[in-house]
C-alpha cells in the first residue's frame, strides 16, 4: 500500500485513508464511500531512439542538399566546405546506426565524384605564358621628374600594378621586378626575368622633356635595334591597342635607343624573351597626363590584351589560353650594343 495526496473534495467528508493499486486509487472516506480513480501510465520516453531518428533526419536533409547542389552545380568552394561538414555528421551517425552511414557512404561518393569533376571545370582562366613587367627606375633614380614634383618612378610603378592585376585576372602569370619604390639594376630586372623564364618583358616608363612648353607629347615604344620579329609584334601590338582606347598621338614602335639608334635600352639586350619598352606619354604634358589618369585602367587592359594577342600569333598559348610550347618564348637575333645606362633623352 502506498498513500499519496487525495484528490480534493468539496463535500465536506473527511477522507479516511488512500490506496493506490497499479494504476486505481482508492479514497475510503467517513461516510462508507469509495472514490475509484484511475491513473493514466506515465508512457515511457524512448529518448535514444528520438535522438537516432534527429541525426537519421538531419543526414537525410543533408544527403538531399548534397544532391540538389550536385545538379545546380553549386561552386567548388561550397561543397567543399559542405562535404567537410558532412563528414563530420556521417562519423557521428556511424556510432547511432550503421544502415544511415552505409546510405551516407553512397553520398559522400557522388558528392567526392561531383567535387572532382568540378576541378575539371576551370572556375579561373588560365592562361599558359609568364610576364615580367618590369616598372622602370625607383627610389633615387626617379626617372623624370616635373617642376610639379611628379616622379616618373611613382607613376611607372603604379601602371604596373594596374597591368599586373588585369593580367592575373586573366589568369596570365606575372613577373614583377619590383613593387616598391626601391631601385633594382637593370642587370638583375633582366636576370629575374631570364630565370624564371618569363615569355615576354614589357618595361614601363613615362616620357619627359627639358622644356615643357616644346608640345612634346605621345607615346612611343622602343624594341632592339636589330628589330627582332617577335618583338616588332608584341610592341606594334600595345600600341596598336593604347591606340584604340585613345592616346594623344602614336609616336610608333622605334628600333634602337631614343635618339641614338645605334644603341639600345638595356632591357632590349640583356633578356631573352622578347622586349620592349613602353614610354606612355609625357609626363611634362598636360594632356598626356590628363588622358593617362583618365584612361590608366583602359590602357591596363589593352597592354593586358595585346600581350595575349601577341601569345597567341606568336604560337604561346592556343585560343583557349592552352600552352603550345615547352620551353620559355625565347627572342632570336637580339643585338647586344647597349649604353651604359637606363639614360632617357630629355631628362629634366
Ligand atoms: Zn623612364
Amino acid at each position: 500500500m502506498e498513500y499519496f495526496s487525495a484528490p480534493p473534495d468539496n463535500s465536506g467528508r473527511r477522507v479516511v485513508y488512500t490506496e493506490r493499486r497499479g494504476d486505481v486509487g482508492y479514497t475510503y472516506y467517513d461516510d462508507g464511500i469509495v472514490k475509484i480513480t484511475h491513473y493514466r501510465r506515465r508512457r515511457k520516453v524512448y529518448w535514444g531512439r528520438i535522438a537516432i531518428a534527429v541525426v537519421v533526419l538531419i543526414l537525410l536533409i543533408m544527403g538531399l542538399v548534397q544532391v540538389i547542389k550536385i545538379f545546380t552545380g553549386g561552386s567548388k568552394k561550397d561543397s567543399s566546405d559542405s562535404d567537410k561538414q558532412f563528414v563530420f555528421e556521417s562519423s557521428s551517425a556511424a556510432e547511432a546506426d550503421t544502415t544511415v552511414s552505409t546510405a551516407d557512404e553512397d553520398v559522400s561518393k557522388t558528392s567526392a565524384a561531383s567535387a572532382e569533376s568540378s576541378e575539371e571545370e576551370p572556375n579561373a582562366k588560365k592562361m599558359g605564358f609568364k610576364v615580367c613587367i618590369d616598372p622602370g627606375h625607383g627610389d633615387y633614380d626617379t626617372g623624370v621628374l616635373t617642376g610639379e614634383g611628379l616622379t616618373e618612378s611613382s607613376k611607372n610603378l603604379e601602371f604596373a600594378k594596374l597591368v599586373q592585376e588585369q593580367l592575373e585576372a586573366e589568369g596570365v602569370e606575372v613577373l614583377m621586378t619590383r613593387t616598391e619604390d626601391v631601385n633594382v639594376p637593370i642587370t638583375k630586372r633582366c636576370s629575374m626575368a631570364n630565370e624564371a623564364g618569363c615569355d615576354f618583358f614589357v618595361s614601363l616608363h613615362r616620357n619627359g622633356t627639358s622644356d615643357p612648353f616644346d608640345g612634346s607629347c605621345g607615346t612611343e615604344i622602343f624594341i632592339n635595334n636589330a628589330s627582332p620579329e617577335m618583338d616588332k609584334k608584341l610592341a606594334t601590338n600595345i600600341l596598336d591597342a593604347l591606340d584604340q582606347v585613345g592616346i594623344t598621338r602614336s609616336l610608333g614602335v622605334s628600333a634602337g635607343f631614343s635618339g641614338k639608334p645605334e644603341s639600345n635600352y638595356q632591357i632590349n639586350t640583356d633578356t631573352l624573351m622578347p622586349s620592349c619598352q613602353l614610354e606612355l606619354g609625357y609626363l611634362t604634358s598636360d594632356d598626356d597626363n590628363a588622358l593617362y589618369e583618365s584612361m590608366k585602367q583602359d590602357y591596363a587592359i589593352a597592354v593586358t590584351e595585346a600581350l595575349v594577342k601577341t601569345a597567341k600569333e606568336l604560337g604561346v598559348i592556343d585560343e583557349n589560353g592552352g600552352r603550345l610550347i615547352t620551353e620559355p618564348l625565347i627572342s632570336e637575333g637580339k643585338s647586344h650594343i647597349t649604353v651604359s645606362l637606363d639614360g632617357e633623352v630629355g631628362m629634366v
